[in-house]
This record gives C-alpha cells, sequence and structure tokens, in this order.
C-alpha cells in the first residue's frame, strides 16, 4: 500500500497543506494500491513562490551551466527507468512495451534538450540590433495522466534549457508516477526551487497556477475542453500559454499500400497506450474497393491481440485506467451501433475470461460516416472506426472534416503521392507509412488540437521571448 502526502517544494518533500484524500486503484485487478492526499491553493502558492525566488539565479545561468543541469537530470532520470515504468504498469495499467518507451524517453528528453540548447544562438545580431533570448519567467508545467514521465521530462526539459523555473502539476490520477518522477528528478541535485511538483485537483491547484501572477508561462497537455479553460484564466495576466490538445488522428490507406505491412502499423496506431492516446490513429480510411479485404485482415490482426495483464509483455492492450473512463468507452460502443455503424470485432462488454479490471474489448466498427459520434469524438479507449472513401480528394476532405488536428498517418508504396497528401492534410504532423515519432521535430496540433509546439528548438523557443537591444554605437557586451 502507498501512501502518499507529499508535495516536492524548494528542493524538499514536504507534507501538503490539502486534506483532501483520493485512492489508488490498480485497473488491472481493481485492488486499492494507495492513498494520495492531494494539495491544495496554499501549498500551489508555496511552491510558485520558491520557483519565483530560484528564477532569479536559474535566468542568469549561462547555457553551460543549464546543459550541466539537464545531463544531471538525464542520469537520474536514466537510473531510474525502471521504477518508472512499474509505476506507469501499475497505476493506469500501461502496456509493458509502451511504459518501457515512455521511461526510456523521459530520460532521452535532457539529452535532446542539451543537445538542443548546445547548437542555438542565444544572442544574435539583427540589423543594427542585438536580439537576447531570455527566460520567459516561471513557468507552470501541466500535465495528462496517459504519459505522466514523458509529458512532464519533455516540459520540465525545454524549460530548465531555457533558464525558467517551474511548478509541475501532474494530473491527480497519477500519484505513483509522480512519486516515482520526483525522487528521480531530485536526486540530479539541481538548485532548490528550481522545479516544483505538486498533486492537486485542476480547479484548484491547476486553477491556482493559471491564474496566478508570479507564473509567465503555461505549458499544457490534456484535453481540448481543459485547454480552453486555462487559455481564458491566462489572458487576464498575458500569460504565453502553450497547449497540446484533442486529438482524433485520420489514417488514410492508399490505392497502392502494401496491406501487409500498413493495416498492422495503422491498428498499432490506433491501440497504441490501449487507445489512451492523443495521436491514436482512430478513424481509419480505405478504398471501397479495398474495404472488404482490410476487414478480413482486421479481424485477424485485432482477434490475436492479447489483451489482459499489462505486466505480461505479450499483451498489447492492457485496461483502461479507470472506472470512468470504461464507462465513458462502453457507451461510445453503444452509441456506434446506435447509430448504425457495423461491428467488425469487438463490440460492448469486457474481453473473455477477464471478469476484473477495466478491460475493454478492442472493437473495430465498419460503416461508419464521419457524422457518427465515434467518428468525430475522442473516444480515449481501443475503439476503430473504419470509412470508406472512393478517391484521393475524397479522402483528404473526410481526414480535414474534423475540428482537431494533432496527427494523421498515410500508407502508400508511392511516396511522392503520399507527400503530395500529406501536404493537404490538416494536422500539426504527418507520418507516412511509419507510426514511430520524430522527438527533435515540432509536434503540435492545428485547429483545436492545440497551440504552439514542443520538442527539439520548438520547444525551446515555447520558453524564451526576444529581447532587442539597439545602442548608437555596437554593443559591448
Ligand atoms: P484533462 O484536460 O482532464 O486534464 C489534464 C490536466 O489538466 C490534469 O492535470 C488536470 O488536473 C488539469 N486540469 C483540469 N482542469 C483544470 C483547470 N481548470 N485549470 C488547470 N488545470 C486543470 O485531460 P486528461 O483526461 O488528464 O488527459 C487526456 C486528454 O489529454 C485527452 O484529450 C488527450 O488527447 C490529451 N492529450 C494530449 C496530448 C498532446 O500532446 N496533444 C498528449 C496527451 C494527452
Amino acid at each position: 500500500m502507498h501512501t502518499l502526502h507529499q508535495a516536492y517544494i524548494d528542493g524538499a518533500f514536504v507534507p501538503v497543506m490539502g486534506s483532501e484524500v483520493v485512492e489508488c486503484i490498480n485497473p488491472a485487478t481493481q485492488a486499492l494500491i494507495g492513498t494520495v492526499t492531494l494539495a491544495n491553493r496554499e501549498d500551489a502558492k508555496r511552491a510558485i513562490a520558491a520557483a519565483q525566488r530560484a528564477q532569479v539565479a536559474l535566468g542568469r545561468t549561462t547555457k553551460a551551466e543549464r546543459i550541466d543541469m539537464l545531463l544531471r537530470l538525464q542520469a537520474a532520470v536514466l537510473a531510474s527507468t525502471e521504477q518508472i515504468r512499474d509505476s506507469a504498469i501499475e497505476e493506469y495499467g500501461a502496456p509493458f512495451a509502451r511504459a518501457q518507451w515512455v521511461s526510456q524517453y523521459a530520460s532521452q528528453c535532457f539529452a535532446s534538450a542539451a543537445q538542443t540548447l548546445r547548437d542555438y544562438e542565444l544572442v544574435r545580431p539583427m540589423g543594427s540590433a542585438t536580439v537576447f533570448m531570455e527566460a520567459v519567467g516561471v513557468a507552470g508545467l501541466i500535465a495528462p495522466w496517459n504519459s505522466t514521465a514523458g509529458t512532464i521530462c519533455s516540459k520540465l526539459a525545454s524549460a530548465i534549457a531555457a533558464g525558467c523555473a517551474s511548478v509541475i502539476k501532474p494530473s491527480e490520477l497519477s500519484a505513483l508516477q509522480t512519486q516515482v518522477l520526483a525522487q528521480a528528478l531530485d536526486r540530479a541535485g539541481l538548485p532548490n526551487g528550481v522545479f516544483n511538483i505538486l498533486l492537486g485537483r485542476g480547479n484548484d491547484v491547476g486553477d491556482e497556477i493559471s491564474t496566478s501572477p508570479h507564473i509567465a508561462k503555461i505549458s499544457f497537455t490534456g484535453s481540448t475542453s481543459t485547454g480552453k479553460l486555462i487559455a481564458h484564466a491566462g489572458i487576464e495576466t498575458m500569460k504565453r500559454v502553450s497547449l497540446a490538445l484533442t486529438g482524433k488522428s485520420a489514417s488514410i490507406v492508399l490505392d497502392d499500400a502494401n496491406l501487409d505491412t500498413a493495416i498492422p502499423l495503422a491498428l498499432n496506431a490506433a491501440f497504441m497506450n490501449n487507445g489512451q492516446a492523443c495521436v491514436a490513429g482512430t478513424r481509419l480510411l480505405v478504398p471501397r474497393a479495398a474495404l472488404n479485404n482490410v476487414i478480413e485482415r482486421v479481424k485477424t490482426f485485432v482477434g490475436a491481440m492479447v489483451v489482459g495483464d499489462p505486466h505480461d509483455p505479450a499483451t498489447a492492450i492492457g485496461p483502461l485506467v479507470n472506472q470512468a473512463q470504461y464507462d465513458r468507452v462502453q457507451g461510445f460502443i453503444r452509441r456506434g451501433l446506435e447509430q448504425g455503424a457495423t461491428l467488425v470485432i469487438g463490440g460492448e462488454g469486457r474481453p473473455a475470461g477477464l471478469e476484473k479490471g477495466y478491460f475493454v474489448k478492442p472493437t473495430v466498427f465498419a460503416d461508419v460516416s464521419n457524422e457518427m459520434d465515434i467518428a468525430r469524438e475522442e473516444i480515449f479507449g481501443p475503439v476503430l472506426s473504419i470509412l470508406v472513401y472512393d478517391h484521393e480528394e475524397h479522402a483528404i476532405d473526410i481526414a480535414n472534416a474534423s475540428p482537431y488536428g494533432l496527427q494523421a498517418y498515410v500508407f502508400s508504396q508511392d511516396q511522392k503521392r503520399a507527400e503530395r497528401i500529406a501536404s493537404r492534410l490538416e494536422a500539426g504532423t504527418v507520418l507516412i507509412n511509419r507510426i514511430v515519432p520524430e522527438l527533435l521535430a515540432p509536434f503540435g496540433g492545428v485547429k483545436q488540437s492545440g497551440v504552439g509546439r514542443e520538442f527539439g528548438v520548438f520547444g525551446l523557443e515555447a520558453f524564451l521571448e526576444a529581447k532587442t537591444v539597439a545602442a548608437d554605437a555596437p554593443l559591448l557586451t
């Protein structure tokens, strides 16, 4: 049993002042595995004040000093890779391979940010002026539950590279992962207050961070509805706001695609992280003539997917995070049937043999139109919709007919053709014949999938502000 009641503030683990206690349930067994006392607004104020104090010195550090901090963080997180992986499996049922990847990615973020900073010109002549790229100030980093270590480390790495102290608010559903990660980050031995971490409710701790006049920048990852609240809250103090939000990605299979490779990739894109991924490719667009062939392949591939214990490396799909998410996904499956879609595989209820745990059958629908809820809304579970198209333009129209635009996938043996389609898609990222992201390239959404970009140079610049200094003679510094 875990009993968590501390926040990490000003370089130390301290008891929270909040009093709300929530239970941690293992989603694979529904067993109670711990309790966590949430922080409150007073804790948030303490964390913000600590970050403000740290900002003074951090904002004046040299590139070399910040690179040193990033490398120390990388080493500390790398040393905790296994604990980070195991906490993600225990707390939200991440399948082993996914948890392994995210835990390795968490340390890699710091190495990538160090490399980006090394190559980045913080001072540049422009006309008769000199431009200094300075830290924007104290940052609030707010994360969702579906990729805790990855999201926090990626945001923290960019913030430190830029010289921003931070207040980190992970999801209240990520207590164990947060604890393991905070202990790892603490071992890097950075100056007190450079980063502070506290678990609390969004409308309490999250709101305190989003409205505080002492926070200059918010980097948020989560749902579009929460992103809108944060953008509204930030306007009063003119915060710089980056929002990485909801997705409803399309996977377009072109008529010349090699289905032997394209369908497994597209299905992995749909069901990654138990379908709880913002970049999940949950709308599969196939040429009308290929539909029956695709359906047969989908039945075979999905029918062979192992659903069950997320600790087992053979498991493709673990449980959903909690009862609420289970109920929500069941509701979408029901609505898919009610609105006239045809069930290809899966359906309502738990998979056979899994009586406990928030397990959902991997479910695929055909005869889906873009007007149905299952094609329009982010389900955040292993539910895929197959839509047919008649020609390339039709496929592009269907893909773009969404309020979201995070990521898209194109499968074709003609790369030039796939690139032409990529140029027409309304998405922050388009992956061609692959589902693995490029972590040095910018990541973010268009339309209601977000504002701003993370990773690499774009991620660094999201925490920097340009200051122009011009004199009537060349600068002497
Ligand atoms: P959420 O929006 O419910 O919560 C995200 C975070 O915001 C949590 O820490 C929550 O406590 C906090 N929060 C809630 N209300 C707040 C408020 N009023 N002020 C400040 N903070 C507040 O999202 P979730 O359910 O945790 O995560 C799932 C969502 O995140 C999905 O929509 C998914 O697509 C999205 N997501 C996007 C990306 C991306 O990179 N675009 C990555 C992962 C997840």
